[in-house]
């Protein structure tokens, strides 16, 4: 496989579709206990509204907030992943406006203009798209804390109220900042999956959690304007926010009217973008040092004791699962494009031998069983040794490779052993040549104009396999079948 680094600003990808999407990424930091600069309890999801708040999350009047400092090991964790410029000394602003979902009526963020030292500049990430790598620069990381939750009674258009809960205010949040150098809504969607990926790998955030990983994406077409895009709740809707938004701009262009810069609301339910507001400028925010934090002093040896705990990464795995295992590039980079999926294959190698056939039926099968359900492997309830004992049976002659497909959807949607369901929809192969001429001596007499033709034509004799596997619902042994239907018109054609 040929591979070049596509520079990002000599892309004659942008010039063909004239789409330029930058995206702001929200990631919590779910493995912490507590929130950004107060002692509450982080793990707030199915918990009672309203009931993890302290006077700090609260912003009442006196409460002082202090910096988590594990909040900022994960925090140069995941720059130094990213290949970002760690700051020596990072400091906390204040982004002040009027909203119920911060009581304080400012949230504590970083900032990169008027003094603002965010936790590190500069970077890139680097994944496959269409067999060639490309780069997506990051412009900047910083620290942050999250806003309440709000929930709306139907749209948040025509709610009559809107409900809070301030749980979550106060979570440590990274905002992750790339420069606009995805051309289509597939690369934002890639550009994603590798850096989900990334901090999986560093334990620093569980994307399986409803909402621990959220994005707002910047979109403008042929040089226009940017539309800002809120309120996209998971990775998996930003494809389709943006290809929406990406029909809606062309529309204008193509009607004579400008696309105007502004905030549109993704909503997920009627899969359309709504116009929000025309978008704030950087004064309506009114920055400034936020005076009740101490700057946080990020010393090289920090950084190196974190480097040091620094887990294995996307891109040394794929090369460790092509060396280790023995399987193709192609395979490795698609199994390491999540973590759940690269653990599950080295799980089911420690069961099972063949790492190749292993990760075939991965990618393949139970990819497409998955993609049908809409689900990912973590929320399916399948288990590694349910595939390695599939495999198994397979080699032992129990089941057929045919059988075991139709085994795998089940077992990925239920999360039972193939042995139970083998046993309970009786699916054991038959391998009994007695049995099967049984079987095919009736199909000869219920088809005799297929076995005149299948004197002399091949495809007849397919038909007549065919047949035999409707009437044992794929179990007839297929070489068994196919030696039997040979030997059986021999016999025909000599009387
Ligand atoms: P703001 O503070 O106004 O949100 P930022 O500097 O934080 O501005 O940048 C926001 C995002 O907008 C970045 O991800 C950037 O890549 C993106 N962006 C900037 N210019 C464009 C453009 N012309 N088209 C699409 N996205 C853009
Ligand atoms: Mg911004
Ligand atoms: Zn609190």
């Amino acid at each position: 496989m040929v591979k070049k680094l596509v520079n990002p600003e000599k892309s004659t990808q942008f010039e063909k579709s004239g789409v330029k999407i930058g995206l702001e990424i929200h990631v919590q930091i779910t493995a912490l206990n507590t929130k950004l600069f107060c002692g509450c309890s982080s793990d707030y999801r199915g918990k009672e509204p309203n009931s993890l708040v302290c006077p700090v999350c609260l912003g009442l009047p006196g409460s002082l907030p202090v910096t988590n400092r594990r909040a900022v090991d994960s925090a140069v964790m995941v720059a130094r992943a990213l290949n970002s410029k760690i700051s020596h000394r990072t400091i906390f602003y204040r982004k002040n406006y009027f909203y119920v979902d911060m009581t304080k009526n400012f949230q504590i963020t970083q900032y990169d203009k008027a003094g603002g030292i965010p936790l590190s500049i500069g970077g890139w990430v680097d994944f496959e798209a269409n067999g060639t790598i490309k780069r997506v620069r990051i412009i900047r990381l910083q620290m942050e804390e999250d806003p309440a939750r709000l929930s709306y009674h139907g749209t948040i258009d025509s709610s009559p109220y809107t409900l809070v809960d301030y749980n979550r205010a106060g979570i440590a949040l990274l905002e992750i900042v790339t420069e606009p150098d995805m051309t289509s809504a597939d690369e934002a969607r890639l550009f994603l999956q590798k850096l989900r990926s990334i901090i999986e790998h560093l334990g620093v955030s569980n994307g399986d959690l409803q909402g621990s990983m959220r994005c707002d994406a910047n979109i403008s077409l042929q040089g226009g304007k940017r539309v800002e895009i809120k309120n996209i709740s998971s990775f998996r809707e930003v494809k389709r926010a943006l290809q929406y938004e990406i029909i809606r701009q062309k529309q204008l262009i193509r009607r004579g009217s400008t696309v105007k810069q502004e905030t549109r609301h993704w909503d997920a339910d009627r899969r359309l973008t709504i116009s929000l507001r025309t978008k704030e400028t950087e004064s309506d925010y009114r920055y400034f040092p936020e005076p009740d934090l101490v700057p946080v002093e990020i010393s090289e040896n920090w950084i190196k004791e974190i480097e040091f705990k620094m887990p294995e990464l996307p891109d040394a795995r794929k090369t460790r699962l092509v060396k280790e295992f023995d399987i193709p590039e192609y395979d490795a980079g698609v199994l390491t494009s999540s973590k759940a999926l690269a653990d599950f294959f080295e799980e089911c190698c420690c069961l099972y031998p063949d790492a190749k056939k292993i990760s075939n039926w991965i990618m393949t099968d139970l990819a497409r069983n998955l993609k049908d359900l809409g689900i990912e492997i973590s929320e399916s309830k399948i288990k590694p040794k349910y595939l390695t004992d599939m495999l198994k049976l397979i080699d032992e002659g129990e089941i057929s490779g045919k059988i075991a497909k139709k085994i795998l959807s089940k077992i990925v949607r239920d999360g039972e052993p193939p042995q139970k369901i083998i046993q309970k929809e009786n699916l054991i192969k038959i391998g009994d040549k007695t049995q099967i001429q049984k079987i095919i001596d009736k199909v000869f007499e219920e088809f005799p104009k297929a076995v005149q033709d299948a004197k002399t034509d091949p495809n007849a004799i397919n038909y007549l396999v065919g047949q035999v596997m409707q009437e044992t619902r794929g179990k007839a042994d297929p070489e068994i079948t196919n030696k039997l239907i040979r030997k059986t018109l021999e016999k025909h054609k000599n009387t």
